[in-house]
């Protein structure tokens, strides 16, 4: 390579390092993330790019069928309705993962009569880790696409038995380090991996999978990091550390915003069905209201906090939610967005929802100002929104939420409740705000009964 042709990619890999890191930061304000898309995007292309430039590159034949596989995946991948963003982030995990895995498998082979033991540990930690987050991110993804059992698979003796094929990877590259040369476990050591990603997330609950898609999202940008170092690619190396360190954070606002540990997480079983206490229920009375009523509360209301929720976005009802906020504004009420950090199934899944239906950024608030505002509030209006809103999560000690911060709603003069029926949330437990004298519920699909609400305050109803 000529030295102005090395000067210029290392300008260029630069350059995609800076817009990787302008693509974190904007991407963490609603206000900014197309900018932080775009960026993102940029960085990467400019990246391969400048790859294929590179005169180690000999020929192009198999690079552009990568390309065109790549691209027959990718193109399908990013048609899938919002609700199926989360396994569909897991596949991509799991490509990544893969491509990673596969890399460093070749390199093993390619290198392999110059290894040294320094090149050989990077080789192995990279290889486990992107074998079994390649496992482990197809199982998250087949449970959220309820191809596989959503329940978490528990046996007696499971984590040892996990533990045991995590060991048996580990001194299968302990012994490879030690002698690189023996080619025979290198493959053995990748199935061990590939099966431990399988037992890793197979115990994991459905309702489990956002925050081990996103913990299994920092593994991917580890293993890629580490190639980074096996490959002697600066880009790779920050690149993956990028993706590895956002992705653990990511894991760790969510855990927090439920209030549990990874621990739990990984090993809590979580989202399995609640045994109610044994003997009979006592009766208990739900308020229910039609959508003329509904309309006539909040059109004698000064203030409403509007709590979206999972059910929001399963009916794609942003955009009616969108028509409500305008009529509701038109008519002098104060319109405000409560949003829980863990709302729907995806961190950020409301505010992206609301942003597609240009509600303004401003009318976003998040849940402490929710809650401090929440007694000053005429009406909580809570659509398709279930466990962000239990008062269990305060109260039952006992409750798989307890602990869990929460959009106090029950503190507002009057709770509207929007869902299907009194079917349990994610967490798979009662909410005792449904029963209060201040709730009223509104029994329907969140877009159709939003719309019904429109059609009384806009002139269909009788009295309004
Ligand atoms: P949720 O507790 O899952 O409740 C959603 C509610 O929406 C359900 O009770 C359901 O009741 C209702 N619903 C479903 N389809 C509907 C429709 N078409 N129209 C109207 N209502 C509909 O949701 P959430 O309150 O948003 O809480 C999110 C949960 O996900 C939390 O437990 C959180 O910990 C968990 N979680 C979130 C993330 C994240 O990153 N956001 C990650 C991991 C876990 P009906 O069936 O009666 O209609």
């Amino acid at each position: 390579m000529t030295l102005q042709l090395a000067y210029l990619t290392d300008f260029a890999y630069i350059a995609s390092i800076a817009l990787f890191i302008l693509a974190l930061k904007w991407l963490s304000s609603p206000a900014s993330a197309r900018h932080g898309v775009l960026a993102g995007e940029i960085g990467a292309a400019l990246a391969v790019a400048t790859t294929l430039f590179n005169p180690e590159v000999v020929q192009y034949k198999w690079i552009m069928v990568a390309l065109l596989v790549g691209t027959m995946i990718g193109i399908p991948l990013g048609l899938v309705h919002m609700t199926a963003v989360p396994q569909r982030t897991a596949m991509s995990h799991a490509f990544g993962a893969l491509a990673a895995a596969t890399i460093g498998i070749s390199e093993y082979y390619v290198s392999l009569p110059r290894l040294t033991k320094f090149g050989m540990t990077e080789i192995a930690l990279e290889v486990i880790i992107g074998s079994l987050s390649f496992t482990g991110s197809l199982i998250a993804a087949g449970k959220l696409q309820e191809i596989l059992p959503q329940r978490p698979i528990t046996y007696r003796g499971q984590n040892f038995v996990s533990l045991s094929v995590l060991g048996c990877a580990v001194v299968l590259a302990l012994i490879l380090i030690l002698h690189p040369g023996y080619s025979v476990l290198f493959p053995v050591m990748v199935i061990v991996s590939l099966i431990f990603g399988v037992l890793l997330v197979t115990p994991i609950g459905g309702a489990d999978m956002p925050t081990v898609i996103s913990l299994l999202n920092s593994y991917v940008g580890l293993s890629a990091a580490l190639l980074g170092f096996v490959l002697d690619s600066k880009v790779l190396v920050v690149a993956g550390a990028l993706d590895g360190s956002s992705g653990f954070i990511l894991s760790v606002i969510m855990c927090k915003a439920m209030n549990r540990s990874f621990t739990n997480v990984m090993f809590g079983a979580f989202g399995q069905l609640q045994a109610g206490p044994a003997g009979p229920k006592e009766e208990r009375i739900v308020r229910s209201a039609t959508a003329e009523e509904a309309a006539a509360i909040l059109s004698a209301a000064n203030s409403v906090i509007i709590v979206p929720g999972y059910g929001m976005a399963v009916a794609q009802a942003q955009h009616k939610v969108r028509e409500l906020y305008d009529v509701l504004t038109k008519r002098g009420v104060d319109v405000k967005f409560g949003i829980h950090p863990v709302a729907g199934r995806m961190p950020g899944h409301m505010n992206v929802l609301l942003a597609e239906a240009d509600i303004p950024y401003d009318k976003l608030v998040d849940m402490e100002t929710a809650n401090s505002d929440m007694p000053q509030t005429d009406v909580a209006l809570v659509i398709g929104a279930n466990d962000v809103t239990n008062p269990a999560a305060k109260t039952e000690q006992g409750s798989p939420i307890y602990g869990m911060p929460i959009i106090e709603v029950d503190k507002a003069r009057t709770v509207m409740v929007i869902k299907r029926s009194m079917a349990a949330g994610f967490a798979g437990i009662e909410n005792p705000l449904y029963y209060f004298d201040k709730t009223l519920m509104l029994f329907g699909d969140a877009k159709a009964f939003v719309g019904d609400i429109l059609r009384e305050l806009t002139g269909g109803g009788s009295h309004i």
